[in-house]
């Protein structure tokens, strides 16, 4: 799970991380009320999206005046900001943040990150910050300097000097550099973060550190326990398509092409997308509809996949070993009926009860393209597009 750059900077300050001072606003006139309230010449006011280059997007504008505050803001509210990191179709800037602007001497990049190789907490540092982590890696990969972080011992100090040396960073910036890089380490363990990136973190005219920019994604799976980082979930940031689903239990992932997808396992999904391509064909989604589903579980799957207008076909893949293909079956056929389908649908079951669900499926007299093995379902789905059919 993402949040705002403003929650991040608030979590990262509490454990020691110097920000500047800013302001939430609501509304333009918000806005203005924020500059006028934090004083001095010039502020920065940042759209607040789950997702980074907004600065060149032209979601990041230095003011100086209170007006230019407000006329910015009234310019940039309500609207869809498409960066490089969100898809065509953007994302919704319903929240400012306002803080007063630093004069930056230089930026440097800082990251956390899991590795999966070393299974460890990775530090990924760069004394040319600024770019995107994606553009320090193709554009100057000399300057990162990765190091891991071994979790029985945590961030050990010299570990930290280390880095901070290898950052070009003098005298007092040391200290600072070990004492920000130990506040994002505790704050990534402790609040079961998978992300936390401070891009720039910046030497100012005083050749102090602050963070200006700052991004911590969570582990979904650890919010249970987290319960002050599961309410910093904004779901105006979040795909609709996939928050219904999570919802409902289902787990759904929203694609760019027409052929909609239900299965169990994530696994199986990942063959099935390969197999429709194979075949010619684009997913639009998948939805995976788990283990032990009910008939009733399989039509509110039908109802989350046929809520994207793109959907032309549905394939349904089901191999049952908790499940059973009876009671997929069956769930297919009440979808078609109480959904009013009418898309083209191909089924293949295979595994626990099979031979009743496909008599199921026959018996119900609907207009369902059987196929048994996956290969053949794919290139129905792919045959059966209106597109191709015209
Ligand atoms: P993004 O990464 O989404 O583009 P940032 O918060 O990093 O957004 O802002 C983009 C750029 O704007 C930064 O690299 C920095 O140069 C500048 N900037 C951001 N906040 C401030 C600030 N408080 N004072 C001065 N410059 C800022
Ligand atoms: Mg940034």
């Amino acid at each position: 799970m993402d949040i705002h750059e403003y929650q991040a900077k608030e979590i990262l300050a509490k454990f020691g991380v110097p920000v500047p001072r800013g302001g939430l606003a609501n509304s333009p006139e918000q806005a203005a009320y924020r500059a006028r309230e934090l004083g001095g010449k010039a502020w920065v006011v940042k759209a607040q999206v789950h997702a980074g280059g907004r600065g060149a997007a032209g979601g990041v504008k230095l003011c100086r005046s209170v007006d230019e505050v407000q006329t910015f803001a009234a310019g940039l509210f309500g609207k869809l900001l498409v960066t490089k990191q969100t898809d065509a179709n953007g994302k919704g800037v319903y929240r400012l943040w306002v803080e007063g602007a630093s004069e930056i001497a230089q930026e440097i990049y800082l990251g956390f990150v899991l590795d999966r190789k070393s299974e460890r907490i990775m530090i990924v540092a760069s004394a040319q910050g600024g770019m995107e982590i994606e553009d320090l890696a193709e554009n100057a990969p000399d300057s990162l300097r990765r190091m891991t972080i071994d979790p029985a011992v945590g961030l050990s100090e010299f570990q930290a000097r280390e880095l901070a040396f290898s950052l070009g960073l003098k005298g007092g910036q040391i200290a600072q550099m070990v004492s920000i890089l130990r506040a994002c380490y505790r704050a990534y363990r402790d609040l079961d973060a998978v992300m936390v990136e401070i891009n720039p973190l910046v030497i100012t005219g005083t050749g102090d550190l602050v963070a200006l920019d700052a991004k911590m994604s969570f582990d979904t799976n650890a919010l249970f326990r987290r319960p002050e980082v599961a309410e910093l979930r904004d779901r105006s940031q979040e795909d609709p398509r996939e928050s219904t689903a999570g919802d409902h239990g289902l787990a759904y992932v929203g694609l760019d092409g027409d052929i909609g997808c239900i299965i169990n396992g994530a696994g199986l999904a990942m063959a099935t997308m390969d197999m429709i391509k194979l075949a010619g064909g684009e997913p639009a989604n998948f939805l995976d509809i788990g283990g032990g589903a009910s008939p009733e579980r399989v039509v509110r799957a039908f109802r989350t996949v046929l809520a994207d207008a793109n959907v032309s076909v549905i394939l349904v893949n089901i191999f049952a070993g908790i499940n059973r293909c009876d009671w997929v079956a069956e769930g297919v056929v009440q979808a078609y009926r109480e959904v009013g389908l009418t898309l083209p649908v191909v089924v293949r079951l295979a595994g626990t009860n099979v031979e009743g669900g496909k008599r199921i499926i026959q018996a119900s007299g609907l207009p369902l393209i059987s196929a048994d093995t996956l290969a053949e379902a794919a290139a129905a789905a792919v045959a059966a597009r209106p597109r191709n059919a015209a």
